[in-house]
């Protein structure tokens, strides 16, 4: 039997750590949250960090502007959190929408408040080895994989996806733990047989079940980042194989989660994997909170 990657207690591990760092300062650490528009992903999103920071005693602030606000109405907002001593972190709610300037946003975030990791400041820190807050959802697969000490230096991991929040800040980390690091992406040929190398596979993709049997090396550790939500019955059945458990809960709610990584397939194939829902999911938010407790310690001290 493969060895289930959960990621609740290892959040909570985390969450204990921030209490008790929170315990350490002289005032509230406080995120300032900037949600642009409706988006109602982005929405629920948000409302799971600003959950977190009322959990903790973390102070929190959502500002929400309307989608039609322009590049240069939201440099000033980030401008004026940057003024705030109170705020200790500002997190800019990704994607924005088409017509704003998100890098021109992400630079304008000063690089202490930068609880993402995203200011290219501090991916420059990540990738020079130097301290600084570290993009959550890689941050979150790291400290995975440290719980259940699975081991990384010398292992052959390969990093499905190259985006700036997962893939490649999960690869930089990887590489400074000493595995041996190779990058897909969708113009890699033969993907399965570079997948069938790894002895840690990452997939961060965002297509449901893409990675099968033939991608996975038997025995391997597969850490599977992808959120997907599947809405039609046949596709949910298809992928799941018919299971009653998976089946009872698409008809309640109208939808199930679905990774990137065969949920079936995986379970036959790997030595330890990471369930969707339940695996790196719970880690980022966590993570966040970390991030924000660490630009109040910096900015108190
Ligand atoms: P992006 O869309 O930004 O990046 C996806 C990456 O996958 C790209 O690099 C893309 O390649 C690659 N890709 C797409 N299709 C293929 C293919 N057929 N073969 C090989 N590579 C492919 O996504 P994110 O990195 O933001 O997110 C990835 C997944 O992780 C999503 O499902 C998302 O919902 C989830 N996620 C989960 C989080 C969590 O907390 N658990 C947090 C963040 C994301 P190319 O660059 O060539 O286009």
């Amino acid at each position: 039997m493969p060895q289930l990657l959960h990621g609740n207690p290892v959040r909570d591990v985390i969450l204990e750590e921030c209490r008790k760092r929170i315990g350490g300062l002289s005032r509230a650490p406080g995120l300032a949250v900037v949600l642009v528009g409706d988006d109602p992903a982005s929405a629920v999103y948000v409302r799971g960090k600003v959950k977190a920071c009322e959990d903790l005693g973390i102070y929190s602030e959502k500002l929400t502007p309307p989608a039609s606000v322009t590049t240069g109405e939201l440099l000033d907002l980030v401008d004026r959190l940057n003024q705030r001593p109170e705020v200790d972190g500002i997190l800019v709610q990704m994607p924005l929408p088409p017509h704003v300037d998100t890098k021109r946003v992400l630079l304008a975030v000063k690089p202490e408040k930068d609880v993402d990791g995203f200011h290219p400041c501090n991916v420059g820190r990540l990738v020079t080895g130097r301290p600084g807050p570290q993009p959550c959802t890689p941050a979150g697969i790291l400290r995975l994989l440290h719980h259940y000490q699975i081991p990384i230096a010398g292992r052959h991991a390969v990093v499905v996806g190259r985006s700036d929040i997962v893939g490649k800040p999960a690869a930089m980390l990887l590489l400074q733990e000493h595995a041996t690091v190779t990058i897909c992406h969708s113009r890699t040929p033969d993907l399965a047989a570079v997948c069938r190398q790894a002895d840690l596979l990452v997939a961060a993709i965002g297509r449901p079940a893409m990675v099968t049997r033939e991608y996975i090396k038997p025995g391997a550790t597969v850490i599977d980042v992808g959120i997907n939500r599947i809405d039609v019955r046949r596709e949910a059945a298809r992928i799941y194989g018919g299971s009653p458990d998976k089946m009872a809960a698409f008809d309640r709610n109208g939808s199930v989660l679905v990774g990137d990584v065969h949920p079936l397939d995986v379970a036959e194939q790997a030595g330890a994997y990471t369930p969707v829902p339940g695996g790196v999911g719970p880690l980022t938010i966590a993570m966040l909170m970390a991030n924000t407790i660490a630009a109040a310690e910096k900015g108190l001290s």
